[in-house]
């Protein structure tokens, strides 16, 4: 028999938004139990890029990208990959993915991720400085690489939709680039220089900072949510050896959050574009600050004392094993800029919790506001998770929150 547990908010999920969300509660004062059956913050919160992306207005989904579907679909260096066998279960989302790359609904979902960007960055500041973290966010800003002259002139066009849309960036040439990144190969286009950008230069240690910061002040609970019901006077939420009692749930387990979501009575379109990073470990890796070339979908990222190669998607589900053929894609990749590279020490695979449409669910379920999403931030998860932390401690508070949160709504599908 499970004892039976109360709490005044179940946080499920301790992935990076389950946390700093605990930790905004737990600040305003709220009992707060975070269950999570895993080390807290080491999914998806631990492999990332590291990238505070403010600049990543574009959503995954636009007519660009659709207009270049057959070289992703085929070619060599292509960032997308499929498994096949994950492909009938995926039918329903990519279908609704090709409709939000649209140009209508693509644009008003890159205005949608704009405005929970626009403070994302000082939220970050805050972030960090509260839980002593400010020597892991770095402020060298951000670069997306362009290797051919047509990309890059490309680029133009793209950059100026982003500029409209509040985002700071400086196109730059080979010269400027050299002195930036001097390691890189001769030879670049050119590249566009997020130069307020941050980074974290140490996702994994970020997270242990947080748990160390919530953790005297709420309680972690070693077990999976796998049932909610709605009570009297709030939810249950249980599992193996779990039975809680919560006046509020909030959902925020990452690519995990769909068959709660459900019990809550959403039906929400959540899967999952995996994604990979290999790591090399040296004093100095390499770079001074993320760069992305944009053509293959990965980002060098100089950590603390290793530099990791972070991104690309393959759409396969929660349950297939990594694809060795991907990490060697990675490797391959990382190669083609730095030919000497060894084989990498270490890599890793993880589940970005992705919508159609780019968009997280955060508000309250539409069964009620006894339970809150707060899940599906898809390539912006870290960026995003203070943003998201604020809107849920003032739908707790029963204040309105600074955002709209209506484009971000459990039953906008
Ligand atoms: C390669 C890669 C690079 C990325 N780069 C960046 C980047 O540069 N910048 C950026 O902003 N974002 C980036 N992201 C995205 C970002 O990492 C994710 O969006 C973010 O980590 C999601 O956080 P989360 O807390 O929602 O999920 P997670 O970190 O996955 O955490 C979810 C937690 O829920 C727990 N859980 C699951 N099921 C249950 C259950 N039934 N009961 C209880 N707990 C459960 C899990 O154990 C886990 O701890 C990247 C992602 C990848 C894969």
């Amino acid at each position: 028999m499970v004892a039976r547990d109360r709490t005044e908010i179940a946080v499920i999920g301790a992935g990076v938004v389950g946390l700093a969300i605990a930790l905004e509660l737990v600040e305003a004062g709220h009992e707060v139990v975070l269950v999570d059956p895993a080390a807290p913050g080491m999914g998806a919160s631990y492999g990332n890029a590291g990238t505070i992306a403010g600049y990543a207005v574009s959503p995954v989904g636009t007519p660009e990208v659709l207009r270049s579907l057959p070289s992703l679909m085929f070619s060599h260096t292509s960032p997308l990959a499929i498994r096949h066998r994950a492909l009938p279960s995926l039918m329903p989302w990519l279908l609704r993915f090709l409709l939000q790359s649209m140009p209508k609904p693509a644009m008003h979902n890159a205005q949608a991720i704009a405005a929970l960007l626009s403070g994302a960055g000082e939220r970050w500041d805050n972030l960090a400085l509260q839980v002593a973290g400010a020597g892991i966010l770095q402020r060298r800003g951000c670069l997306y690489l362009y290797e051919s002259p047509q990309a890059y002139a490309a680029a133009g066009a793209e950059m100026t939709k982003r500029r409209a849309l509040g985002v700071e960036v400086d196109l730059i040439g080979p010269d400027r680039l050299a002195e930036l990144e001097p390691s890189l190969p001769h030879g670049m286009a050119g590249a566009a220089f997020f130069s307020d950008a941050t980074f974290l230069d140490d996702p994994g240690r970020m997270m242990r900072l947080i748990v160390a910061a919530v953790l005297p002040k709420a309680r972690l609970v070693e077990a999976r949510a796998e049932r909610l019901t709605r009570g009297p006077d709030g939810a249950v939420v249980e599992g193996p050896g779990l039975h809680l009692h919560a006046r509020r749930v909030v959902i925020a387990a990452g690519a995990h959050s769909r068959a709660l979501a459900r019990a809550a009575g959403d039906r929400i379109p959540l899967d999952t574009e995996r994604g990979y990073h290999v790591e090399w470990d040296m004093a100095k890796p390499l770079l001074s600050r993320p760069a992305c070339p944009a053509s293959r979908g990965f980002y060098f990222c100089p950590m603390a004392g290793r530099l990791r190669v972070a991104g690309t998607v393959e759409l396969g589900g929660l349950t297939l094993p990594p694809s060795p053929h991907r990490v060697r894609k990675l490797v391959e990749g990382a190669r083609a800029f730095f030919p000497d590279l060894p084989e990498p020490d270490r890599d890793w695979m993880g589940f970005r919790p992705s919508l159609p449409d780019s968009l997280p669910v955060i508000g309250p379920s539409t069964g009620g506001d006894e339970v809150i999403h707060a899940f599906g931030h898809g390539h912006l998860g870290v960026t995003l998770a203070p943003v998201t932390a604020r809107i849920v401690a003032d739908l707790v508070a029963g204040k309105k929150p600074a955002i709209d949160i209506r484009p971000y709504r459990p039953d906008r599908f």
